[in-house]
């Protein structure tokens, strides 16, 4: 492979044009922790060949360097970034899985180096910055599932049809995924007593969250139905939450950022629980949209989707920061610290889609996805106290009942170093339902809060054991109801 010789003074031109037009704008965009492209270009530039004695292995990685946003344009530590996308990804930008579309802009043609770099918030900056983040998302999953592709809801029978990405989808405060439409939809709207239109496409935590509903309707397509109980409903807004979650620290510098804002303690303040930063500010909420590091119980939530959501997602960020403070203790002199974040989510995000690949087609529950967690923990040995975290932390939030009185842990004096820690000594993998009557199991869903997707019509009115076959919905199979009806009524 041979790189031209001019593409460090293009790459930093590139550059040079992104910063003067951010800092115009008053946003940071890090000079100093830009990497700069590291290119053999960079050898004395002399026409002779160097003779080398041993030939230098060729990368066997081909891909494509994005300017994207680590987080959102309010996240002034991170600021935009180039990623770099390790597969072939043709003009659109557009690749086997997804293509993007964006009247007027796309197809976006690759630069001279066969880069997506754009100044930030130009039409082409947001088309390549949306793409390189779900498509990111989507390879985190599917190295999660053994480097096998995930399909999507429709990828039945032999169907590739990849799914369409909108950057610019229309006007409103929302995004939503659509299996009819088999795209990713992301709305802008200028915020009440503000000027400047908000793109929720430039959150990487919103455009990784509707990525997530169409990797999780891909898995379980019965989940999205109204028709399940509530608490399916909100383990599709909770998947969508994690996603941005485990996507942020499946990334070096985030990771990074992330034990250094927090001081290594995953409850004290950092953009990493808070999610979609910016449009939350816009609303008012100093904390993001939603904040994963909440202490919400079931008792507290009623039938309403969004908010049951925030109990599940809550209950994993807990485990997450509980096995980190554990695994910190055990490896902390021998491994950098933002590595063992790095690696305890990544074991975390595998346990999860495990447990969700195992629990039920439709109607699953909050209970159903822990135990199936408790039992993948076990059969692939993690230490007993990965499952006393696991059950603790469900048993607060008052989704399960705890085997034991969890004494220590409310008094908290737990230890947090012993790998055989259950309380008792008995390392249970199949714990009940700590309120069989609770409205999240009982009442019809209320999507009212959700984001877009949970509110898209068609999920509303197909049963879930239709959904849960998989492939194309039909306009058909949206109006069944009320054409049976009809036709009852008609031949009367
Ligand atoms: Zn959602």
């Amino acid at each position: 492979m041979t790189i031209h010789q001019s593409e460090p003074q293009l790459m930093q031109d590139e550059l040079e044009i992104v910063r003067a037009r951010e800092a115009e704008r008053g946003l940071a965009v890090p000079s100093a922790r830009m990497p700069r492209p590291r290119l053999r270009a960079e050898a004395p530039p002399t026409p002779q060949p160097v003779p080398r004695p041993v030939p230098l292995p060729v990368p066997p990685v081909a891909g494509h360097r994005f300017l994207i946003y680590k987080q959102d344009p309010s996240v002034a530590e991170l600021g935009a970034r180039i990623t770099f996308v390790p597969s072939v990804v043709l003009n659109g930008p557009a690749d086997a899985r997804i293509i993007t579309d964006l009247p007027g802009v796309t197809p976006v043609a690759k630069g001279v180096n066969g880069d997506f770099v754009f100044t930030p918030n130009s039409p082409q900056f947001d088309a390549a910055h949306t793409f390189a983040v779900v498509r990111e998302t989507l390879s985190m999953y599917e190295r999660i599932n053994g480097g096998n592709p995930i399909p999507f809801a429709w990828n039945v029978g032999g169907n590739t049809d990849r799914i369409t990405v909108k950057p610019h989808a229309g006007q409103g405060a929302n995004a939503f995924y659509s299996r009819t439409g088999k795209s990713l939809n992301f709305l802008s709207f200028v915020p009440q007593n503000q000027t400047q239109t908000l793109f929720t496409c430039r959150s990487l935590d919103i455009v990784s969250h509707e990525t997530g509903h169409s990797v999780l309707d891909g898995l379980k397509p019965g989940w999205l139905a109204g028709g399940n109980p509530p608490q399916t409903g909100g383990l599709h807004e909770a998947f969508g939450d994690l996603s941005a979650v485990f996507l942020a620290l499946a990334q070096a510098d985030q990771a990074e950022a992330v034990v250094a804002l927090s001081r290594a303690n995953l409850h004290d303040r950092s953009f990493l629980p808070e999610l979609a930063e910016q449009f939350g500010k816009a609303l008012g909420m100093p904390f993001g949209l939603r904040n994963a590091d909440n202490d919400l119980k079931l008792s507290q939530v009623s039938n309403e989707v969004h908010a049951i959501s925030q109990v599940f997602t809550g209950a994993i960020y807990d485990i997450l920061a509980d096995i980190y403070v554990f695994e910190l203790n055990r490896q902390r002199k021998t491994k950098d610290l933002a590595v063992i974040l790095m690696e305890v989510a990544d074991g975390l995000a595998h346990l999860l889609f495990q447990a969700i690949l195992a629990a039920p087609a439709t109607k699953a529950t909050f209970v159903d996805v822990a135990n199936k967690m408790l039992q993948v923990s076990a059969s692939r040995h993690d230490p007993p106290i990965y499952r006393t975290f696991i059950r603790n932390r469900f048993a607060v939030r008052e989704i399960t009942l705890s085997p034991t009185p969890m004494r220590e842990l409310m008094a908290g004096r737990m230890t947090m170093t012993d790998p055989e820690y259950t309380e008792d000594g008995r390392d249970v993998t199949e714990v009940q339902v700590h309120d069989e009557h609770s409205a999240s199991l009982r009442a019809e869903q209320d999507r009212s809060m959700c984001c877009g997707t949970m509110q898209m019509p068609e999920y509303l009115v197909i049963d879930p054991e239709r959904l849960a076959q998989r492939g194309d919905l039909t306009d058909e199979d949206i109006l069944r109801h009320e054409m049976d009806e009809l036709h009852r009524a008609f031949t009367k």
